[in-house]
Order: structure tokens, then C-alpha cells, then sequence
């Protein structure tokens, strides 16, 4: 991508910093903002500079596109402290990568490659304070981007806005997660945006999850729109399942979204000697496995929870318990995983980023 000549990035500070506020040995997770946000408005064609401003309220008009034709892409990831103080990122530029693919799906402008990272790096100084050091905290960071230009008329917008705002954030305990297979609604559809980190894909994931939530489950797991025989994601996360000791997920496409931390797992688990096979699976194995034994972890992965087990699932009528293993896939690869992230070990996938 051709990069854009940015000049020094404005900082314009808070005066009524919240930081002395925030209790940082009990953190929720995403519930609480930092004292700055990076704006950047991309405006007659081209983008203006970032700037770093207080997180604030924004003013759009009531016509401005988003509210009406959802043009909005979002990312996730996290910033760590280590013990020395030094900060480190995991993998940005995926982030950044996968934010302009979103973006051209939905018809929006691409965001040049030093405007993402120099402008998240500012703020991260800005607000280097704000990183949690607790054991397994990190402040959350949301690069996201909307139409701001006015009409309602269905045609994408002139005008964006780019914005990253940040959380320190706990640990993400999903607690106890039962997951139901989906067998009605799907999330995505061939052709679809299923694979764009795109608004509207988790309004659309809401209503389903929450008749999940009235039968007793926590979650949903997205099948295949046409057949709904096999597996494809977990809620907002990408699937993983172990049969004996092979573990399995299925190969992303257009309705599954190719996420950095399954991607990170394959390559560790690899490494590791697990064997890894990336394909698709069908409901009716994982009940198959299940009867004969051989169903031994299922588990969500994602940036928020990195790995979040699940402890059963309810397929039609029936539901299914996993075992609760000693020497679990999920906890050890949570841990090699985290260990990278926390610079708490050597890197030899050249995973962390460090931000100076
Ligand atoms: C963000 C997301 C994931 C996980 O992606 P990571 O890059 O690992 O955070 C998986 N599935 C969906 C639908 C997502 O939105």
C-alpha cells in the first residue's frame, strides 16, 4: 500500500485526566475509556492528519450514513506492559491489514498503513499510563471507521471518520460457556460480509444468541447457511475441536472471518507437535467423537479471551458434555500464547511488535 506522508501528530490533551479514578485491580473488561482517542477524517478524497484528542462525545448529523446503510468496520487488539514497563502489540499489522479488506468490502476508503500505526502509537504513548500490569489485563484497543457524510440516499458515503479509542480491560472470563449449534439462522452466507469485521455481522448475531440464551446456553455456534451440517464459528470467534489428539478447525472463506489469534494457534500448535488438520467439520463427527470418547475439547479463540473453553453443546434436542481434561490443549496453548503477548518468552515467530 502506498503510504501517505503524515506530518508530527497534534496532541491535544485532557484536562481532567479519569485516570486516578479507575480502579486497576478490579477491572471489567471494555467498559472503561482512556483519556485520549486518535481521530483522522478522510475528507474530499484524502486523508486529513490524525490527531490525538480527549475521548468525547462526537457530533453527527441525524442523516450522517452510518446510522442508515451501516457503512462501519471495526478491530480488535490488545497493547501489553511487560515488567521492565516496555510496551508491546501483537501482530498489528494483521489488524491493519484486515481493517482495509472490511473496509473494501463495504465500499470504503483504504487506511494507509503509517496513519494506523503512527497514529495508534501516538496515542499509546499519550496514554502509556493507562496500560494495566496486572496478570492477565491489557488495555483493549478499537480502531474503528463509519460514513459520516449526510444523505438518505442508499449510496455509499464521501465522507469517514477513523477513530481508535481504548480500554484497560481485565481478563475475559466467559465463566462456564454451552454453546448451542445453530440449526435456523446462520451469520454470514457465501457472498456475504461474514468474513469483514463489519457492524451490522453482530447486530445480525444478537437475536439468534439470545434465544440460545433462553434455552440455557451462552453462545452459538454458527453453522453453514445452506445445510447447517457443519461447524463455523463461535459466537465472535473462530472454532477449534479436539478429536483424540488431533485438533481441528475449518478453513476460513467468505462467511468466516480469518482471525489473527486462530491463525497464531495453528502456527504455535504446529510447532509444538500437535497435529493440526484445517478443515471442515461436521456436526454429526462431533457427535460421532462423542459417543466413542474421543471428543475431548472444544474451545473459541479470538483476541478478547484469546482461548475460551466450552464445556458442551446442545445439537437438536440433545445435549452434549465435554470431560474436563487435566492437560488441556486450551490452557496450554492459552499459556504459550499469553506468554509470547507479555514478553515472557522468546518470540520465534517475530509475533510481538514492540512500541517504542
Ligand atoms: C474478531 C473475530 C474473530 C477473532 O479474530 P481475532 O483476530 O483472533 O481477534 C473471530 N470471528 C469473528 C466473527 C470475529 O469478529
Amino acid at each position: 500500500m502506498i503510504s501517505t506522508a503524515i506530518t508530527p501528530i497534534d496532541i491535544k490533551k485532557t484536562q481532567t485526566s479519569r485516570l486516578s479514578n479507575v480502579d486497576f485491580g478490579n477491572l471489567p473488561f471494555g467498559q472503561i475509556f482512556s483519556d485520549h482517542m486518535m481521530v483522522c477524517d478522510f475528507k474530499n478524497g484524502k486523508w486529513e492528519n490524525p490527531k490525538i484528542v480527549p475521548y468525547e462525545p462526537i457530533s453527527l448529523a441525524p442523516s450522517a450514513k452510518i446510522f442508515h446503510y451501516g457503512q462501519s468496520v471495526f478491530e480488535g487488539l490488545k497493547a501489553y506492559k511487560d515488567k521492565e514497563g516496555k510496551i508491546w502489540l501483537f501482530r498489528p499489522l494483521e489488524n491493519q491489514k484486515r481493517i482495509n479488506l472490511s473496509a473494501e468490502r463495504l465500499a470504503m476508503p483504504q487506511i494507509p498503513e503509517n496513519y494506523f500505526m503512527e497514529g495508534l502509537k501516538a496515542l499509546l504513548k499519550v496514554d502509556s499510563n493507562w496500560i494495566p500490569t496486572d496478570d492477565g489485563s491489557s488495555l483493549y484497543i478499537r480502531p474503528f471507521m463509519f460514513a459520516t457524510s449526510e444523505g438518505f440516499h442508499a449510496s455509499p458515503a464521501d465522507d469517514y471518520k477513523f477513530i481508535i479509542a481504548t480500554s484497560p480491560s481485565g481478563a475475559y472470563f466467559a465463566g462456564d460457556v454451552k454453546v448451542l449449534i445453530e440449526q435456523k439462522y446462520a451469520r454470514s452466507a457465501n457472498g456475504g460480509v461474514g468474513f469483514a469485521k463489519a457492524g451490522g455481522n453482530y447486530a445480525g448475531q444478537f437475536y439468534p444468541t439470545q434465544l440460545a440464551k433462553d434455552k440455557g446456553f451462552q453462545q452459538v455456534i454458527w453453522t453453514d447457511d445452506t445445510t447447517h451440517e457443519y461447524i463455523e464459528e463461535a459466537g465472535a470467534m473462530n472454532i477449534f475441536v479436539r478429536i483424540g489428539d488431533t485438533l481441528l478447525t475449518c478453513p476460513t472463506s467468505d462467511r468466516i472471518l480469518d482471525g489473527i489469534t486462530r491463525k497464531s494457534l495453528i502456527e504455535l500448535a504446529k510447532s509444538e507437535g500437535i497435529n493440526v488438520e484445517v478443515r471442515k467439520i461436521k456436526v454429526s463427527e462431533l457427535v460421532e467423537a462423542h459417543k466413542n470418547g474421543q471428543l475431548k475439547e472444544m474451545f473459541g479463540a479470538g483476541t478478547a479471551a484469546v482461548i475460551s473453553p466450552i464445556s458442551g453443546f446442545g445439537f437438536k434436542e440433545e445435549t452434549f458434555n465435554l470431560p474436563t481434561i487435566e492437560e488441556s490443549y486450551a490452557s496450554f496453548l492459552k499459556k504459550r500464547m499469553t506468554d509470547i503477548q507479555y514478553n515472557r518468552t522468546e518470540d520465534p515467530f517475530g509475533w510481538r511488535y514492540e512500541v517504542k
